[in-house]
């Protein structure tokens, strides 16, 4: 599909527990395009007991984050598959700016560019209370501030990297999850 002629290719940027991975998927339904997590397809690596998930399962229970090298290839494979060719929502990847260059290579390889990266946040209490009322197992507080402090040092600079490309659509998370995806849609144009 030529490039003038897709769907949107959106990036959502924000810590975990902003409610980032519920309005992805939202948002991906209501446009009809994939909704591709790098921290599910990680999960589902590690449950399934793959070569993968061997790799990572250490890493992600410790709240730091896979090597950008590992993750060129999951993101690599991932978008040349059929479903994405013509859009597609980011969320999770990219965390680093070494990962910002790969997707930049991804597209330009195919010929694309992304439309929006969509950051949503919330204050510091809020994100550590909800993390530790969800329960995951790794959901320790200590681990909950570790992967914190790992996404304000490694992936909160990257909003000023896509904002300074005029990408960048900031969206509250500190309000209720009908309230944020009405923020998404028209910070994405499609309200
Ligand atoms: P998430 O569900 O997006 O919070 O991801 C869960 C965990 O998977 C993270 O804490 C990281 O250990 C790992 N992970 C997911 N996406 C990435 C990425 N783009 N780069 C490095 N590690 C990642």
């Amino acid at each position: 599909m030529a490039d003038g002629d897709h769907r949107s290719r959106i990036v959502f940027l924000g810590p975990a527990n902003s409610g980032k991975g519920t309005q992805a998927e939202r948002l991906a339904a209501a446009l009809g395009i994939p909704a591709i997590s790098t921290g599910e397809m990680l999960r589902a690596a590690v449950a399934e007991g793959s070569e993968l998930g061997r790799r990572v399962e250490g890493v992600m229970a410790s709240g730091q984050l896979v090597s950008d090298e590992l993750m060129a290839d999951v993101v690599r494979h991932r978008l040349a598959r059929e479903d994405a060719a013509s859009g597609f929502l980011l969320d999770g990847y990219p965390r680093t700016k070494a990962q910002v260059e790969t997707l930049d290579e991804i597209l330009v390889a195919h010929g694309q560019q992304l439309d929006h990266v969509v950051l949503i946040d919330a204050p510091d209490d809020v994100l550590v209370a909800r993390a530790l009322g969800r329960g995951r197992p790794d959901d320790q507080e200590d681990i909950v501030r570790k992967r914190l402090r790992v996404y304000k040092e490694d992936t909160a600079p990257l909003a000023e990297h896509y904002d300074q490309l005029a990408l960048l659509r900031r969206v509250d998370g500190d309000q209720s999850i009908e309230r944020v995806a009405e923020l998404v849609l028209e910070a994405v144009g499609a309200a």
